[in-house]
């Protein structure tokens, strides 16, 4: 089993990873449960048909006798319907300041229950207990969130989990787009970090179906990575900032492709590419990488098809949206080298030239 501490100015908490971290209810985390009046686990749908039962069976060891809330599976979730719904639920339940809750489900569960848990009686206690890959990501950090019709995690806070127990046996059952969905992030977590690590994650042959023993090791250094940067910019004000490589372009690609296409990180796969064509300009990142990393993503089953099907001005409305542009300029985290992220901001007319050479080496992949 693997374990990490998140060392915040005001808190601090473990991250669990491996098979039998559920045991940790029944020694580790008693106590913690015990000090709780009542505990709610709010549920992804999907992951609680799959495997609710895991995770109770493992709590009636420990004694812990909880309440269970489904919500609709993945970004369904994250709606201001659903929010309220789960604070009717809690009141009526009798959940008190007391109280804990456990998110169980991927990043869109976890940034539900974690802003309920932040909200409810001005804040409660919480334990995320992910579900997909990409929740080594959104489960550590505690930025929490739901969306407007407005747009996405429009209305949130930070409110740090109590402790970050992920089971990896639930991982097996994730369909393929949701394993590339949470591989994208643990790469940009080595992109941001480490070039060695980034160049063995390049020539791994079982990158889009990993086995869980190996993941377990590598998902442990992705949020290592989150937890160090965390650790020093809680809030977001500095170095936070280098874990959207990728989120930029990424996130326009979401958005113009309607939430639902492509998967989250697979749009951050592309703005990846798009961030190394940005970091061949501005750091001394080599077209040969750039086109290297293209070609391992669709060895990998990414798509790149959006770039080709939609005009640069469609990703552009977007980008000058994203809560990171200002006065017309958008801000990118680059690469100098791998491992060593910095932020520019960049004109319309040069993301524009970027975009075009994006086209141009998705199709020169294939012959390079
Ligand atoms: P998700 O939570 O939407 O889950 C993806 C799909 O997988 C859903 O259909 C879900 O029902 C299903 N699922 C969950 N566990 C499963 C399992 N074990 N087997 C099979 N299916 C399973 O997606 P995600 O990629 O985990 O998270 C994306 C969300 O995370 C977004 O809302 C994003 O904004 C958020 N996020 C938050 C942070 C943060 O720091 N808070 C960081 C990154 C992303
Ligand atoms: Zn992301």
């Amino acid at each position: 089993m693997g374990k990490l501490t998140v060392q915040l100015p005001d808190a601090q908490y473990d991250v669990h990873i491996g098979e039998y971290v559920y045991d940790l209810f029944s020694s580790d985390y008693k106590g913690l449960f015990q000090s709780a009046d009542r505990v709610g686990i709010i549920a992804d749908e999907n992951a609680a048909n799959l495997h609710l039962p895991i995770l109770l069976e493992a709590l009636q060891k420990a004694d812990i006798a909880p309440l269970v809330k489904i919500v609709p599976p993945g970004e369904e979730c994250k709606t201001k319907e659903v929010f309220f719904e789960c604070h009717s639920y809690l009141i009526n339940e009798n959940f008190t300041r007391n109280s804990l809750l456990i998110a169980f489900g991927g990043g869109a569960c976890g940034d539900l229950t974690g802003f309920v848990a932040a909200t409810y009686m001005r804040g409660i206690r919480f334990v995320q207990c992910p579900t997909t890959i990409l929740a080594h990501d959104s489960a550590v950090g505690g930025k929490t969130a739901i969306n407007l019709p407005e747009g996405k995690n429009m209305v949130g806070s930070f409110h740090q989990p109590s402790a970050v127990l992920f089971n990896t046996t639930l991982l097996t059952t994730l369909p393929p787009r949701e394993i590339r969905s949470g591989m994208a992030e643990l790469i940009k977590h080595a992109f941001i970090s480490d070039e060695n690590w980034s160049k063995s994650l390049l020539e791994e042959e079982t990158f889009s179906n990993p086995t869980e023993q190996w993941l377990a090791a590598e998902l442990l250094k992705g949020i290592q990575v989150k937890a160090d940067i965390v650790a020093e910019d809680e809030f977001e004000h500095s170095t936070r900032k280098f874990l959207n490589f990728g989120h930029t372009f990424g996130h326009a690609v979401e958005a113009v492709c309607g939430f639902g296409g492509l998967s989250h990180g697979e749009c951050v796969a592309i703005g990846m590419a798009y961030s190394f064509i940005l970091s061949e300009r501005h750091g001394t990142i080599d077209e040969a990488f750039t086109n290297r990393f293209i070609r391992f993503a669709k060895k990998n089953g990414y798509s790149f098809d959006p770039v080709l099907e939609h005009p640069f001005g469609s990703f552009l409305v977007f980008m000058e949206k994203d809560k990171k542009a200002a006065f017309g300029e958008m801000n990118f985290v680059m690469l100098e080298q791998l491992g060593s992220p910095f932020v520019k901001k960049v004109s319309a007319v040069e993301c524009e030239q970027a975009f075009f050479e994006l086209r141009n080496r998705i199709g020169m992949g294939e012959r390079s």
